[in-house]
């Protein structure tokens, strides 16, 4: 008689390790597709250049700006700059539902203040005063070279992109942090979070004076002078500018084996990345859903505003999509549509570090080269403010990655009461819709130089394109 019970292996669950299980073809597909990505992470440092990098892409794949033009099956819609929504139009009305991913664009960083210039009364240097974006560990922003980003509206109306440190023949700039020598007092005896203060977070700007002899402060009227000699610009016009410092350095192949992206701001351009490239993949379908990617700003920050996700911008989305496409947008049928959808929040997920695995519990935390992390919810302290996924929902999303051989795996953001945080899932979830998170898992999360693994970013495009998709 033929033995029909289950093997061992096929009752317990064991998650695969994609270098190990993967056939050899993906594996080098893997290596192959972490070439642009790296590039992206370079050529696009804040939501601004997010948002110009995507648009430029889209207009190559021939999709077209929702207000310009009626007719094509693909659009966007930027909305001041900072965010951004893509669709693949299907051929069911949206009130039936959509298919979404959902990413954020901004990463924590320093900006400059309003007021950020001034001579430093003992070294007579020009410096910039700084006010940090997001959680960052004040620590690592230190010794380490600065570009700067951002826009400046002169006076007389006109835009001025800046962009300072990113290419070779440009300088960067620094936070220069205390000698060991003279640290004892000023920083070893502080605790971590304390012994760099925000309040010294000031970058050396220049160091020439103005020639003349007769300025007060040469050191700050060389630099303005500079300023103006190169830009056009004044004082005043920083008052109401954008400009931000974040790494200068490139994002790079990590371990000897090269299988491994380390670099800035990945948490969340990696699953931004994912998802845009994901959705033009699948552009040649003639889907039933519509196919969205959504690109928020402000998550860092709790997003907020006009640009975050709590804004309406991302419902005024779907409705002009209902209206181009004829359908009914009424503010009821357009409830019908969030409340059918079906969405991935689309964030990195912190990975078990092999220096820190105790706030963890191995077993339900992601683990690096294991696929794309599944968290049905997030929030500290006893699931606080948490999107919760429902199981229909949860298994919906890892039966599709099964069955299109994704790698997954699924974790929570630390062990129970040691920490823990959010993402935007919450904030569509509000509005009706299916959503669960899932992402790459990272190292070093918030930190200058995040690690990643080829074998998740891969894993992860699989897994959005097939859920973009899904009937
Ligand atoms: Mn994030
Ligand atoms: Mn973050």
């Amino acid at each position: 008689m033929k033995n029909t019970k289950p093997k061992k292996s096929e009752l317990a669950f064991e998650r695969k390790n994609f270098w190990k299980d993967a056939p050899p073809v993906e594996q080098k597909e893997a290596m192959d597709y972490a070439v642009d990505y790296k590039e992206f992470l370079n050529q696009a440092k804040t939501e601004r250049e997010v948002t110009a990098w995507a648009e430029k892409l889209l207009k190559k794949h021939k999709f077209a700006d929702i207000h310009s033009k009626a007719g094509a099956s693909k659009v966007y819609s930027i909305f001041r700059g900072k965010t951004m929504a893509v669709a693949i139009l299907g051929s069911e009305p949206l009130s039936k539902g959509f298919n979404m991913v959902a990413a954020h664009i901004d990463s924590p960083r320093l900006d400059l203040k309003q007021n950020p210039l001034y001579e430093d009364s003992n070294t007579k240097l020009a410096c910039m005063r700084t006010h940090y974006y997001g959680g960052i560990k004040k620590y690592q922003w230190v010794s380490t070279p600065l570009s700067l980003h951002g826009v400046i509206v002169k006076q007389d109306g006109s835009v001025l992109n800046i962009s300072i440190g990113e290419k070779d023949n440009e300088p960067v700039f620094i936070i220069p942090d205390l000698l060991p020598h003279l640290a004892a007092k000023e920083q070893y005896s502080k605790n971590l979070n304390d012994a760099i203060d925000a309040s010294k977070l000031n970058v050396v700007f220049s160091g020439m004076v103005q020639p003349s002899g007769e300025e007060k402060k040469a050191a700050k009227a060389f630099a303005l002078q500079a300023l103006n000699k190169a830009y056009g610009i004044t004082e005043a016009d920083f008052l109401s500018a954008e400009l931000q410092l974040v790494p200068a350095v490139k994002a790079r192949d990590a371990g000897i084996d090269s299988s491994m992206v380390v670099g800035y701001g990945q948490d969340d351009r990696v699953c931004a990345y994912t998802a845009l490239t994901a959705l033009i993949a699948n552009q040649s379908q003639k889907p039933e859903r519509t196919m969205i990617v959504y690109l928020s700003d402000k998550e860092e920050v709790g997003s907020n505003g006009a640009t975050g996700a709590h804004s309406v911008f991302v419902q005024d989305f779907v409705a002009d999509l209902m209206a181009y496409k004829g359908e009914d947008n009424s503010s009821a049928n357009l409830r019908k549509a969030f409340i059918n959808s079906y969405i991935l929040s689309a964030d990195v997920c912190a990975a078990v570090n092999p220096n820190y695995p105790n706030v963890h519990e191995i077993e339900n935390a992601v683990i690096l080269n294991y696929g794309i992390g599944v968290s049905k919810f997030t929030g500290p302290r006893g699931k606080y403010g948490c999107n919760d996924a429902d199981a229909e929902f949860s298994a919906q999303v890892l039966n599709t990655f099964t069955a299109a051989g994704v790698f997954w795996q699924t974790g929570e953001l630390g062990k129970v009461d040691e920490g823990g945080g959010g993402t935007i899932a919450y904030i569509l979830a509000n509005l009706g819709g299916h959503v669960i998170d899932c992402g790459v898992g990272i190292l070093g999360m918030h930190s200058l130089y995040e690690l990643s693994s080829k074998a998740d970013i891969y894993s992860t495009y699989k897994g959005y394109k097939v859920f973009l998709a899904n009937k």
